[in-house]
């Protein structure tokens, strides 16, 4: 039986049951892993459990006290999540501190200094902690460093290098792992409508999956699905036709219609195709750790390039997915991100 019903991590959900058996549970959690894995999930569930009046064994909610109730109502006076809103790039200042009118009197921050209205603790959940700006996490630092007593502040995001060192530095690290394919497969299956599965479909969506749930929601469509192997055979090729997959790009995201979300949201898919590329590239130049799936182990062999390239292009990578929730032009930032991998110290040869 998983934890709290979340498949796959129950090796963390255990790791946290012994440090609350033994009074050891820390004031600072920063949760790293791929996107679609359960880590917000796991970090509500896991607020609940904190606050629960009469946990179980195992540190499983019991689900019937006041505080389960309203925990599970999303209206625990005791547990605060904050996430980055969805017209925004950045999750905003006044929601750690208050805005102008009442910096230090509203927020999170302020909010975990007060005494737990109903049980022993006070839990924050930070989820979308990719998007802390500079300023904000300025302002969490000294809560970071010196939580108040009883508190757990939890910080979700996806990938280290995404994290301010300043943030990093001062949390306890807990990495999920991405789910196994048949993990994502059995889930992927069950949450079709009766007879509308197609077991060859779903089979092809976990396999591209990389371990994330909603990556295999995502490819259930078939066009982000052929067009994921076209972006890695275009990377694979050498020499990198920039203009050529620049042109693709954009015409497969303008193809998502008029409106800027859906477009917006095909191509952070398609960065993401690309990001999935460079950091397996990274994997079998460092640890000699080839990529399980057929089109990208050929396209990464095809490639070619040492992890020095290929850790610059993941960064170069998640800077176009930045520019991509600061509402850059798409046009402008597709051209820019392809030209970057032109560069000779990318483009490593010839
Ligand atoms: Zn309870």
């Amino acid at each position: 039986m998983a934890w709290q019903g979340i498949e796959g991590h129950d090796a963390v959900a255990a790791e946290f049951a012994r440090a609350c058996a033994r009074g050891r549970v820390a004031g600072t959690y920063l949760f790293i892993g791929p996107e679609g894995v359960g880590k917000g999930t796991f970090a509500l569930r896991l607020a609940k459990a904190l606050t629960c009046a009469a946990p179980r064994d195992g540190l499983v909610a019991c689900d019937a006290c006041a505080s389960c109730v309203q925990a599970e109502a999303g209206s625990h006076p005791d547990i605060d999540v904050v996430a980055k809103p969805e017209d925004r790039a950045t999750i905003p200042l006044e929601m750690l501190i208050g805005d102008a009118d009442h910096r230090m009197r509203e927020g999170l921050c302020w909010r975990l200094l007060l005494k737990p209205a109903v049980g022993g603790r006070r839990v924050a959940v930070i989820l979308d902690a990719d998007h802390l700006s500079e300023e904000a996490a300025n302002c969490l630092l000294k809560t970071l460093e010196e939580p108040p007593p009883g508190a757990v502040i939890i910080l979700v995001g996806t990938a280290l290098e995404r994290q301010l060192p300043t943030i990093r530095s001062r949390c306890r690290i807990v990495r999920f792992r991405p789910l196994p394919t048949e993990e994502v497969l059995r889930v992927l299956a069950a949450e079709q409508e009766p007879g509308q599965a197609n077991e060859v479909r779903l089979r092809a969506s976990a396999a591209g999956a990389a371990g994330s749930l909603a990556r295999a929601r995502l490819l259930l469509d078939d066009e982000l699905l052929a067009f994921r192997e076209a972006v890695f055979r275009a990377l694979g090729t050498r020499p990198l036709r920039g203009v050529d997959l620049a042109r693709d790009v954009l015409a497969f995201v303008e193809a998502a219609g008029k409106e800027a979300p859906p477009r917006r949201a095909r191509l952070r898919a398609v960065l993401e195709f690309a990001l999935e590329f460079f950091r397996a590239a990274v994997l079998h130049d460092a640890a000699a750790v080839p990529p399980a799936e057929p089109a990208l182990a050929a396209a990464v062999a095809s490639w070619g390039g040492g992890s020095e390239p290929a850790a610059a292009a993941v960064a170069h990578t998640i800077d176009a997915l930045d520019g991509i929730d600061r509402n850059a032009n798409l046009a402008i930032l597709v051209d820019a991100w392809t030209a970057v991998l032109e560069e000779p110290r990318l483009a490593h040869s010839t």
